[in-house]
Protein backbone atom coordinates (compact mmCIF):
# COMPACT_ATOMS: atom_id res chain seq x y z
CA UNK A 1 0.00 0.00 0.00
CA UNK A 2 1.53 2.88 -0.67
CA UNK A 3 1.98 5.78 1.84
CA UNK A 4 -0.33 8.91 1.41
CA UNK A 5 1.67 12.65 1.42
CA UNK A 6 -0.62 15.82 2.05
CA UNK A 7 0.82 18.54 -0.23
CA UNK A 8 -0.27 22.28 0.61
CA UNK A 9 0.27 24.12 -2.03
CA UNK A 10 -1.51 27.14 -4.26
CA UNK A 11 0.80 27.14 -7.17
CA UNK A 12 -0.65 24.70 -9.44
CA UNK A 13 3.13 24.43 -11.74
CA UNK A 14 4.70 23.58 -8.60
CA UNK A 15 1.81 20.88 -7.18
CA UNK A 16 2.18 19.36 -10.50
CA UNK A 17 6.25 18.68 -9.92
CA UNK A 18 5.68 18.12 -6.56
CA UNK A 19 2.23 14.95 -7.38
CA UNK A 20 4.55 13.73 -10.26
CA UNK A 21 8.16 13.34 -8.50
CA UNK A 22 5.69 11.46 -5.63
CA UNK A 23 4.28 9.05 -7.92
CA UNK A 24 7.59 8.22 -9.43
CA UNK A 25 8.86 7.80 -5.91
CA UNK A 26 5.65 5.31 -5.66
CA UNK A 27 4.04 7.37 -2.91
CA UNK A 28 0.39 8.62 -3.06
CA UNK A 29 -0.38 12.39 -2.95
CA UNK A 30 -3.16 14.12 -1.77
CA UNK A 31 -3.43 17.26 -2.69
CA UNK A 32 -4.56 20.32 -1.39
CA UNK A 33 -5.16 24.21 -2.32
CA UNK A 34 -5.17 26.31 0.44
CA UNK A 35 -5.76 25.41 4.25
CA UNK A 36 -9.06 25.14 4.49
CA UNK A 37 -9.40 22.35 2.15
CA UNK A 38 -6.03 20.80 3.55
CA UNK A 39 -8.28 20.35 6.95
CA UNK A 40 -11.32 18.78 5.30
CA UNK A 41 -9.33 16.24 3.00
CA UNK A 42 -7.00 15.43 6.19
CA UNK A 43 -10.17 14.56 8.33
CA UNK A 44 -11.23 12.16 6.08
CA UNK A 45 -8.31 9.73 5.96
CA UNK A 46 -6.33 8.19 8.47
CA UNK A 47 -3.44 10.51 10.43
CA UNK A 48 -0.92 6.89 10.10
CA UNK A 49 -1.68 6.66 6.39
CA UNK A 50 0.67 9.45 5.93
CA UNK A 51 4.46 9.69 5.66
CA UNK A 52 5.00 13.32 6.04
CA UNK A 53 3.11 16.60 4.87
CA UNK A 54 5.05 19.19 2.13
CA UNK A 55 3.20 22.42 2.67
CA UNK A 56 3.82 25.92 0.77
CA UNK A 57 4.75 28.94 3.61
CA UNK A 58 2.55 31.33 1.99
CA UNK A 59 -0.86 30.42 1.33
CA UNK A 60 -4.13 32.32 0.40
CA UNK A 61 -5.88 31.60 3.77
CA UNK A 62 -2.68 30.71 5.81
CA UNK A 63 -0.24 33.71 4.29
CA UNK A 64 2.67 32.95 7.57
CA UNK A 65 3.41 29.40 7.77
CA UNK A 66 0.04 28.95 9.57
CA UNK A 67 -0.24 25.66 7.73
CA UNK A 68 2.96 24.20 9.12
CA UNK A 69 1.11 24.86 12.21
CA UNK A 70 -1.63 22.34 11.42
CA UNK A 71 0.40 19.64 9.95
CA UNK A 72 2.34 19.39 13.09
CA UNK A 73 -0.06 19.73 15.26
CA UNK A 74 -1.78 16.63 13.63
CA UNK A 75 1.62 14.90 13.83
CA UNK A 76 2.70 14.77 10.55
CA UNK A 77 6.73 15.26 9.79
CA UNK A 78 7.02 18.39 7.80
CA UNK A 79 8.71 20.00 5.23
CA UNK A 80 7.89 23.31 4.17
CA UNK A 81 8.14 24.87 0.50
CA UNK A 82 8.34 28.48 0.27
CA UNK A 83 9.03 30.79 -2.65
CA UNK A 84 11.66 33.34 -1.07
CA UNK A 85 12.93 33.04 2.22
CA UNK A 86 14.24 35.75 4.25
CA UNK A 87 16.78 35.59 7.07
CA UNK A 88 13.62 36.13 9.33
CA UNK A 89 11.26 33.99 8.21
CA UNK A 90 14.05 30.92 7.73
CA UNK A 91 14.48 31.87 11.23
CA UNK A 92 10.69 31.57 12.16
CA UNK A 93 10.71 27.79 9.85
CA UNK A 94 13.71 26.45 11.99
CA UNK A 95 12.06 27.01 15.33
CA UNK A 96 9.05 24.89 13.92
CA UNK A 97 9.66 20.96 14.40
CA UNK A 98 10.17 20.33 10.85
CA UNK A 99 11.76 18.14 8.74
CA UNK A 100 13.75 20.76 6.44
CA UNK A 101 12.45 23.47 4.08
CA UNK A 102 12.98 23.90 0.58
CA UNK A 103 12.72 26.99 -1.74
CA UNK A 104 11.57 27.31 -4.99
CA UNK A 105 14.17 28.33 -6.97
CA UNK A 106 14.84 25.83 -9.45
CA UNK A 107 14.13 22.31 -10.32
CA UNK A 108 17.18 21.11 -8.24
CA UNK A 109 15.60 21.75 -5.13
CA UNK A 110 12.63 18.71 -6.18
CA UNK A 111 15.57 16.37 -6.72
CA UNK A 112 16.63 17.33 -2.82
CA UNK A 113 12.66 16.85 -2.13
CA UNK A 114 12.87 13.76 -3.70
CA UNK A 115 15.95 12.35 -1.72
CA UNK A 116 14.41 13.86 1.43
CA UNK A 117 11.18 11.84 1.24
CA UNK A 118 13.09 8.62 0.23
CA UNK A 119 15.14 8.90 2.90
CA UNK A 120 12.08 9.40 5.34
CA UNK A 121 10.67 5.76 4.05
CA UNK A 122 14.44 4.25 4.53
CA UNK A 123 15.13 5.80 7.87
CA UNK A 124 12.30 3.74 9.20
CA UNK A 125 14.84 1.00 9.13
CA UNK A 126 18.01 2.77 10.43
CA UNK A 127 18.74 2.67 14.14
CA UNK A 128 20.86 5.50 15.52
CA UNK A 129 22.28 5.40 19.08
CA UNK A 130 22.39 8.82 21.31
CA UNK A 131 25.47 8.75 23.91
CA UNK A 132 25.31 11.78 26.43
CA UNK A 133 25.48 12.06 30.05
CA UNK A 134 22.90 14.63 29.82
CA UNK A 135 19.07 13.40 29.26
CA UNK A 136 18.30 16.67 28.16
CA UNK A 137 20.72 17.13 25.22
CA UNK A 138 19.83 13.59 24.65
CA UNK A 139 16.07 14.15 24.50
CA UNK A 140 16.65 16.99 22.47
CA UNK A 141 19.01 15.14 19.92
CA UNK A 142 16.24 11.60 20.07
CA UNK A 143 13.39 14.35 19.15
CA UNK A 144 15.27 15.69 16.12
CA UNK A 145 15.95 12.35 15.07
CA UNK A 146 12.61 10.69 15.51
CA UNK A 147 11.22 14.06 13.58
CA UNK A 148 13.18 11.85 10.63
CA UNK A 149 11.89 8.93 11.26
CA UNK A 150 15.01 7.06 12.85
CA UNK A 151 14.74 4.26 15.05
CA UNK A 152 16.01 5.98 18.09
CA UNK A 153 18.67 4.07 21.08
CA UNK A 154 19.84 6.33 24.12
CA UNK A 155 22.33 5.67 26.45
CA UNK A 156 24.21 7.84 29.26
CA UNK A 157 27.43 6.11 29.44
CA UNK A 158 29.58 3.88 27.21
CA UNK A 159 28.95 0.62 28.81
CA UNK A 160 25.25 0.88 28.52
CA UNK A 161 26.16 2.00 24.67
CA UNK A 162 28.37 -0.89 24.11
CA UNK A 163 25.57 -3.20 25.79
CA UNK A 164 23.08 -1.64 23.72
CA UNK A 165 25.31 -2.73 20.41
CA UNK A 166 25.33 -5.77 21.28
CA UNK A 167 21.29 -6.30 21.13
CA UNK A 168 20.50 -4.11 18.39
CA UNK A 169 22.28 -4.83 15.04
CA UNK A 170 19.67 -2.37 13.43
CA UNK A 171 21.95 0.34 14.93
CA UNK A 172 24.29 1.87 12.05
CA UNK A 173 24.88 5.34 13.64
CA UNK A 174 26.17 6.56 17.20
CA UNK A 175 26.67 10.21 18.13
CA UNK A 176 28.64 10.10 20.90
CA UNK A 177 29.39 13.62 23.38
CA UNK A 178 31.54 13.77 25.52
CA UNK A 179 31.17 15.95 27.73
CA UNK A 180 30.67 14.43 31.13
CA UNK A 181 30.60 11.13 29.95
CA UNK A 182 31.26 8.96 33.22
CA UNK A 183 34.52 6.33 33.38
CA UNK A 184 35.06 5.60 29.58
CA UNK A 185 35.79 8.66 27.25
CA UNK A 186 33.79 9.23 23.71
CA UNK A 187 37.48 8.23 21.80
CA UNK A 188 37.75 5.15 23.89
CA UNK A 189 33.87 4.29 23.01
CA UNK A 190 34.73 5.12 19.44
CA UNK A 191 38.46 2.78 19.83
CA UNK A 192 36.64 -0.19 21.03
CA UNK A 193 33.99 0.08 18.48
CA UNK A 194 36.75 0.04 15.88
CA UNK A 195 37.86 -3.14 16.79
CA UNK A 196 34.92 -4.70 15.71
CA UNK A 197 33.02 -2.39 13.04
CA UNK A 198 34.45 -0.69 10.36
CA UNK A 199 33.81 2.59 9.42
CA UNK A 200 31.58 1.64 6.31
CA UNK A 201 29.13 -0.69 8.80
CA UNK A 202 28.76 1.76 11.30
CA UNK A 203 28.91 5.73 11.35
CA UNK A 204 30.51 7.62 14.60
CA UNK A 205 29.87 10.67 15.04
CA UNK A 206 31.66 12.70 17.68
CA UNK A 207 30.14 16.31 19.25
CA UNK A 208 32.69 18.60 20.57
CA UNK A 209 32.41 21.69 22.02
CA UNK A 210 33.90 24.69 20.18
CA UNK A 211 36.21 24.91 22.98
CA UNK A 212 38.01 22.20 22.30
CA UNK A 213 39.30 21.99 18.65
CA UNK A 214 41.48 19.33 19.49
CA UNK A 215 39.11 16.93 20.02
CA UNK A 216 38.06 17.15 16.89
CA UNK A 217 41.08 16.22 15.31
CA UNK A 218 41.44 13.20 17.69
CA UNK A 219 38.01 11.69 17.04
CA UNK A 220 38.88 12.07 13.48
CA UNK A 221 42.34 10.11 13.40
CA UNK A 222 40.64 7.75 16.16
CA UNK A 223 38.41 6.05 13.27
CA UNK A 224 35.14 8.73 13.73
CA UNK A 225 33.36 9.49 10.32
CA UNK A 226 32.85 13.15 11.36
CA UNK A 227 32.44 15.47 14.10
CA UNK A 228 29.83 18.49 15.36
CA UNK A 229 30.84 21.21 16.68
CA UNK A 230 28.38 22.78 19.58
CA UNK A 231 26.16 24.29 19.51
CA UNK A 232 25.37 23.20 16.49
CA UNK A 233 22.52 23.81 14.40
CA UNK A 234 19.38 21.45 13.29
CA UNK A 235 20.36 22.30 9.66
CA UNK A 236 23.92 21.22 9.76
CA UNK A 237 23.18 17.89 12.01
CA UNK A 238 20.49 16.44 9.45
CA UNK A 239 22.77 17.27 6.74
CA UNK A 240 25.74 15.72 8.13
CA UNK A 241 23.49 12.69 10.03
CA UNK A 242 21.95 11.84 5.98
CA UNK A 243 25.50 12.02 4.13
CA UNK A 244 26.96 9.32 6.77
CA UNK A 245 23.45 7.37 6.53
CA UNK A 246 23.57 7.61 2.69
CA UNK A 247 27.68 6.67 2.15
CA UNK A 248 27.14 3.28 4.44
CA UNK A 249 23.89 2.89 1.88
CA UNK A 250 26.05 3.65 -1.18
CA UNK A 251 28.71 0.95 -0.18
CA UNK A 252 26.10 -1.46 0.72
CA UNK A 253 24.99 -0.98 -2.78
CA UNK A 254 28.74 -1.59 -4.13
CA UNK A 255 29.42 -4.48 -2.06
CA UNK A 256 26.04 -6.19 -3.61
CA UNK A 257 26.98 -5.36 -6.71
CA UNK A 258 30.60 -6.67 -6.24
CA UNK A 259 28.91 -9.65 -5.06
CA UNK A 260 26.17 -10.28 -7.82
CA UNK A 261 25.81 -11.99 -10.65
CA UNK A 262 25.06 -9.00 -13.31
CA UNK A 263 23.08 -11.18 -15.05
CA UNK A 264 20.75 -13.69 -12.77
CA UNK A 265 21.62 -11.48 -9.45
CA UNK A 266 22.45 -14.57 -7.92
CA UNK A 267 25.67 -14.56 -6.17
CA UNK A 268 28.65 -15.05 -7.67
CA UNK A 269 31.82 -17.04 -7.96
CA UNK A 270 34.32 -14.15 -6.15
CA UNK A 271 31.06 -14.44 -3.28
CA UNK A 272 31.23 -18.09 -3.40
CA UNK A 273 34.75 -18.37 -2.08
CA UNK A 274 34.55 -15.74 0.37
CA UNK A 275 31.53 -17.50 1.87
CA UNK A 276 33.38 -21.05 1.85
CA UNK A 277 36.15 -19.86 3.54
CA UNK A 278 34.32 -18.00 6.04
CA UNK A 279 32.28 -21.09 6.55
CA UNK A 280 35.34 -23.75 6.28
CA UNK A 281 37.07 -21.66 9.43
CA UNK A 282 34.51 -22.78 11.66
CA UNK A 283 35.45 -26.21 11.20
CA UNK A 284 31.91 -27.83 9.87
CA UNK A 285 31.36 -31.21 10.19
CA UNK A 286 30.66 -32.65 7.42
CA UNK A 287 30.52 -30.82 4.12
CA UNK A 288 29.50 -31.28 0.24
CA UNK A 289 29.97 -29.27 -2.60
CA UNK A 290 28.16 -29.22 -6.26
CA UNK A 291 29.16 -28.31 -9.18
CA UNK A 292 25.60 -28.31 -11.68
CA UNK A 293 26.27 -27.65 -15.39
CA UNK A 294 22.93 -27.21 -17.88
CA UNK A 295 23.41 -30.01 -20.27
CA UNK A 296 23.48 -28.75 -24.19
CA UNK A 297 23.30 -25.15 -23.28
CA UNK A 298 24.85 -23.80 -26.84
CA UNK A 299 21.86 -25.59 -28.43
CA UNK A 300 19.32 -23.72 -26.67
CA UNK A 301 21.87 -20.30 -27.92
CA UNK A 302 22.03 -21.92 -31.08
CA UNK A 303 18.46 -22.83 -31.80
CA UNK A 304 16.51 -20.31 -29.93
CA UNK A 305 19.05 -17.77 -29.87
CA UNK A 306 21.27 -15.89 -27.64
CA UNK A 307 18.84 -13.70 -25.87
CA UNK A 308 16.80 -16.88 -25.50
CA UNK A 309 20.10 -18.32 -24.08
CA UNK A 310 20.12 -15.18 -21.09
CA UNK A 311 16.16 -16.00 -20.48
CA UNK A 312 16.93 -19.58 -19.69
CA UNK A 313 19.84 -18.60 -17.45
CA UNK A 314 17.68 -16.33 -15.47
CA UNK A 315 14.48 -18.89 -15.20
CA UNK A 316 17.13 -21.34 -13.81
CA UNK A 317 18.92 -19.10 -12.03
CA UNK A 318 15.26 -18.37 -10.19
CA UNK A 319 15.30 -22.07 -9.09
CA UNK A 320 18.37 -22.30 -8.19
CA UNK A 321 18.16 -19.82 -5.59
CA UNK A 322 14.37 -21.60 -4.33
CA UNK A 323 15.97 -24.67 -3.84
CA UNK A 324 19.38 -23.93 -2.62
CA UNK A 325 17.81 -21.08 -0.24
CA UNK A 326 19.58 -22.78 3.17
CA UNK A 327 22.74 -23.05 1.42
CA UNK A 328 25.26 -21.35 -0.53
CA UNK A 329 24.67 -20.88 -3.95
CA UNK A 330 26.42 -18.75 -7.19
CA UNK A 331 26.78 -19.07 -10.66
CA UNK A 332 30.09 -20.15 -11.16
CA UNK A 333 30.30 -18.39 -14.72
CA UNK A 334 28.84 -19.50 -18.06
CA UNK A 335 25.93 -22.00 -17.63
CA UNK A 336 27.61 -23.21 -14.30
CA UNK A 337 26.07 -23.09 -10.63
CA UNK A 338 27.82 -24.40 -7.51
CA UNK A 339 26.39 -25.06 -4.44
CA UNK A 340 28.14 -25.64 -0.87
CA UNK A 341 26.57 -27.58 1.85
CA UNK A 342 27.54 -27.60 5.59
CA UNK A 343 26.74 -29.48 8.67
CA UNK A 344 24.28 -31.28 6.70
CA UNK A 345 23.69 -34.88 6.68
CA UNK A 346 25.15 -36.53 3.40
CA UNK A 347 22.12 -38.17 1.61
CA UNK A 348 20.28 -34.58 2.63
CA UNK A 349 23.32 -32.68 -0.31
CA UNK A 350 21.90 -35.31 -2.54
CA UNK A 351 18.19 -35.07 -1.92
CA UNK A 352 18.38 -31.51 -2.57
CA UNK A 353 20.27 -31.59 -5.82
CA UNK A 354 17.74 -34.57 -6.66
CA UNK A 355 14.82 -32.29 -6.53
CA UNK A 356 16.31 -29.64 -8.05
CA UNK A 357 17.29 -31.80 -10.78
CA UNK A 358 13.82 -33.06 -11.37
CA UNK A 359 12.27 -29.91 -11.26
CA UNK A 360 14.49 -28.56 -13.86
CA UNK A 361 13.87 -31.33 -16.05
CA UNK A 362 9.97 -30.78 -16.13
CA UNK A 363 10.05 -27.00 -16.35
CA UNK A 364 8.51 -25.91 -19.32
CA UNK A 365 10.33 -23.18 -21.26
CA UNK A 366 8.69 -20.39 -23.11
CA UNK A 367 10.53 -17.72 -24.56
CA UNK A 368 8.26 -16.09 -27.91
CA UNK A 369 6.49 -18.93 -29.81
CA UNK A 370 9.02 -21.59 -28.56
CA UNK A 371 8.58 -24.30 -25.69
CA UNK A 372 11.62 -26.41 -25.05
CA UNK A 373 13.08 -28.15 -22.04
CA UNK A 374 16.16 -28.29 -20.40
CA UNK A 375 18.64 -30.42 -17.66
CA UNK A 376 20.74 -30.37 -16.05
CA UNK A 377 24.48 -32.84 -15.21
CA UNK A 378 26.11 -32.46 -11.63
CA UNK A 379 28.80 -33.91 -9.63
CA UNK A 380 28.83 -33.99 -5.97
CA UNK A 381 31.77 -34.63 -3.63
CA UNK A 382 31.91 -34.84 0.13
CA UNK A 383 35.36 -35.20 0.04
CA UNK A 384 37.26 -32.31 1.80
CA UNK A 385 40.92 -32.72 1.68
CA UNK A 386 42.43 -30.01 -0.28
CA UNK A 387 39.94 -27.04 0.83
CA UNK A 388 37.65 -25.58 -1.29
CA UNK A 389 39.91 -26.14 -4.68
CA UNK A 390 40.32 -29.88 -3.74
CA UNK A 391 36.37 -30.18 -3.47
CA UNK A 392 35.58 -27.91 -6.79
CA UNK A 393 38.42 -30.04 -8.24
CA UNK A 394 36.54 -33.68 -7.26
CA UNK A 395 32.69 -32.18 -8.27
CA UNK A 396 34.05 -31.41 -11.37
CA UNK A 397 35.22 -34.77 -12.05
CA UNK A 398 32.39 -36.38 -11.14
CA UNK A 399 30.32 -33.90 -13.39
CA UNK A 400 32.29 -35.19 -16.20
CA UNK A 401 31.02 -38.20 -15.58
CA UNK A 402 27.55 -37.71 -15.11
CA UNK A 403 27.83 -36.07 -18.71
CA UNK A 404 29.61 -39.33 -20.20
CA UNK A 405 27.09 -41.21 -18.31
CA UNK A 406 24.14 -39.73 -20.87
CA UNK A 407 23.05 -36.12 -18.76
CA UNK A 408 20.73 -35.38 -16.46
CA UNK A 409 21.96 -36.96 -13.58
CA UNK A 410 24.20 -36.61 -10.49
CA UNK A 411 27.33 -38.66 -10.24
CA UNK A 412 29.14 -38.80 -6.80
CA UNK A 413 31.49 -40.35 -4.48
CA UNK A 414 29.75 -41.81 -1.43
P1 LIG B 1 27.35 -29.86 -22.13
O1 LIG B 1 26.10 -30.64 -21.98
O2 LIG B 1 28.50 -30.71 -22.52
O3 LIG B 1 27.62 -29.02 -20.94
O4 LIG B 1 27.11 -28.90 -23.41
P2 LIG B 1 26.98 -27.34 -23.40
O5 LIG B 1 26.51 -26.90 -24.74
O6 LIG B 1 26.11 -26.90 -22.26
O7 LIG B 1 28.44 -26.88 -23.08
P3 LIG B 1 29.44 -25.90 -23.77
O8 LIG B 1 30.50 -25.61 -22.74
O9 LIG B 1 29.88 -26.42 -25.09
O10 LIG B 1 28.63 -24.57 -24.04
C1 LIG B 1 28.20 -23.71 -23.05
C2 LIG B 1 27.43 -22.63 -23.73
O11 LIG B 1 26.87 -21.74 -22.76
C3 LIG B 1 28.29 -21.82 -24.65
C4 LIG B 1 28.01 -20.39 -24.28
O12 LIG B 1 27.74 -19.60 -25.38
C5 LIG B 1 26.78 -20.49 -23.41
N1 LIG B 1 26.75 -19.41 -22.43
C6 LIG B 1 27.61 -19.21 -21.41
N2 LIG B 1 27.27 -18.07 -20.75
C7 LIG B 1 26.18 -17.59 -21.36
C8 LIG B 1 25.36 -16.43 -21.14
O13 LIG B 1 25.56 -15.61 -20.21
N3 LIG B 1 24.31 -16.22 -21.97
C9 LIG B 1 24.03 -17.08 -22.99
N4 LIG B 1 22.97 -16.84 -23.75
N5 LIG B 1 24.79 -18.16 -23.23
C10 LIG B 1 25.84 -18.41 -22.42
MG1 LIG C 1 29.88 -25.80 -19.06
MG1 LIG D 1 26.81 -27.28 -20.27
Amino acid sequence: MPQNVLIIEDSLSSMKMMRDLLIKAKLNPICAQNLTEAKYVFSSSSPESFLCAIVDYDLPDAPRGQAIDFTLRSFLPTIVVARHLDDDIREVILKKDIIDYITKENEQVYEYLSRLLSRLEKNKKVGVLVVDALRSRRTAMVSLLRRHNFITFESADAEQALATMQKFSIIKLLIVDDEGLPRVSGIELLSLLRREYKKEDLAFIGMTLLKKPGLSARYIKSGANDFLLKPYCHEEFFSRVMQHVEYMENIELIRRAADSDFLTGLPNRRYFFEKVETHQKHKPQRQALAILDIDHFKAINDTYGHDCGDYSLKEIAKLVAFHFADFTAARFGGEEFCVYFANQDPSHAHQALEQFRTALATKVFKFEKNTFHCTVSIGLTHQTKDGISGMIRLADKHLYLAKNNGRNQIATDC
